[in-house]
């Protein structure tokens, strides 16, 4: 993927990186996310497509587009996703124009998608990808936080937690892992890590000369 470098102070400038945040529903992702946002406003969310109908108060092109099925199997077909995959029998996927335009322009791109997506990104832009797995304290805490979201159905509830297992199984291939045990500690976390992965000397670029300049007699 060709990446135009975001400037940082400086002649040094970096390349845009994927920050992928992945958990089981219920851990607490989706509002780490936003408090992500919220702080760093030159970070750009991908909006995925889905083939789920939207829960009370999402937004059509805010949370997802909601899309059915045969304009889902269009993109795919068409190459117009950057992963896809199927999640509690819906169908998730990635619309590639929007994040290559975010990295083209040196922007970082914050996903929440699934371990199977995070694959799929590892496997086209490895270098280009920091991924984070977020973990609830307890089953019984996940279980509640289900709950208290209160916008799915019991039997979807249900399908929820006994799918969290094998989601949460896939932890080794994440590159960190924070137990959300508390909100505020998980965000900072996250924010640490978020700090750290722009300033990985790999992602910046002119270093060298910008070394050599300081070397040059005043
Ligand atoms: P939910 O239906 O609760 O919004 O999302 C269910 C799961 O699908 C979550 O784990 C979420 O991260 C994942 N997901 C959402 N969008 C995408 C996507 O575009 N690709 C993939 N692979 N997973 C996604």
């Amino acid at each position: 993927m060709s990446v135009r470098p975001t400037s940082l102070a400086g002649p040094v400038r970096r390349r845009g990186l994927m920050f992928v945040l992945s958990s089981p529903s219920g851990a607490g992702k989706t509002s780490i996310s936003r408090r992500l946002l919220e702080r760093h406003q030159d970070i750009s969310l991908s909006v995925s497509v889905t083939t789920r109908a939207p829960r009370p108060g999402e937004v059509d092109g805010v949370h997802y587009h909601f899309i059915d099925r045969p304009a889902f199997e269009r993109m795919a077909a068409n190459g117009d996703l950057l992963e896809h995959a199927e999640v509690f029998g819906r169908h998730y996927g990635t619309p590639r124009g929007p994040v290559e335009a975010a990295l083209a322009g040196g922007r970082d791109v914050l996903f929440d998608i699934d371990w199977q997506g995070t694959q799929q990104l590892a496997e086209n832009a490895r270098d280009d990808l920091v991924a984070v797995f977020i973990l609830p304290p307890t089953a019984a805490e996940l279980e509640r936080r289900l709950r208290t979201r209160a916008q799915d159905s019991d039997e979807e509830i249900a399908r929820r937690m006994s799918k969290a297992a094998g989601e949460m199984s896939h932890w080794p291939e994440y590159d960190y892992v924070i137990v959300n045990a508390d909100f505020e500690t998980s965000v900072a976390q996250t924010d640490a890590i978020l700090t750290a992965e722009r300033l990985r000397r790999r992602r910046l670029i002119g270093l060298g000369d910008f070394v050599r300049s300081l070397s040059l007699p005043g």
